[in-house]
């Protein structure tokens, strides 16, 4: 059983800022930001691209709430919403999870976008669509 869905059945301890029915936020235990908290759904899905769309935007909506609730409650002045989707890009646990964390001023998170050569534009938006 993965991490993620241990703590959902209460074999694994948690700090839990928000519980119901479908969905867990609990602080995350290598926070990168005072309040750095994890949202996940209590059904196993591997990441967001494998999540059934209900239950995400249902996630979403408590992820929405949450992050303001945590805003306000800590003083952030911004946050970092997002959710790595496979191993290439950063996930290390296989149990679909948003980051929600709080942004101060002067705070030490890196979050950084390198940049690549741009690409022919019109070529790749070809092969997108
Ligand atoms: P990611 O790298 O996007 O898969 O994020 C996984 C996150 O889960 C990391 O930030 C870890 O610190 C966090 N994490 C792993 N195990 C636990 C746990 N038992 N309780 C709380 N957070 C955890
Ligand atoms: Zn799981």
């Amino acid at each position: 059983m993965c991490i993620f869905c241990s703590i959902v059945k209460g074999d694994i301890p948690n700090y839990t800022v928000y519980e119901d029915d479908k969905v867990l936020a609990f602080l995350d235990v290598n926070p990168t930001s005072v309040g750095h908290t994890l949202v996940i759904p209590k059904t196993h899905y591997s990441s967001l691209l494998t999540c059934d769309p209900e239950d995400l935007a249902y996630l979403m909506k408590v992820a929405q709430q949450l992050g303001n609730q945590l805003k306000e409650k800590l003083g952030a002045e911004g946050m970092n919403i997002l959710s790595n989707a496979g191993a290439v890009a950063g996930q290390s646990v296989e149990h679909f999870h948003v980051h929600l964390i709080p942004r101060y001023k002067d705070d030490q998170v890196k979050i950084e976008f390198a940049q690549i050569e741009k690409p022919n534009f019109t070529e790749l938006l070809e092969k997108i669509k």
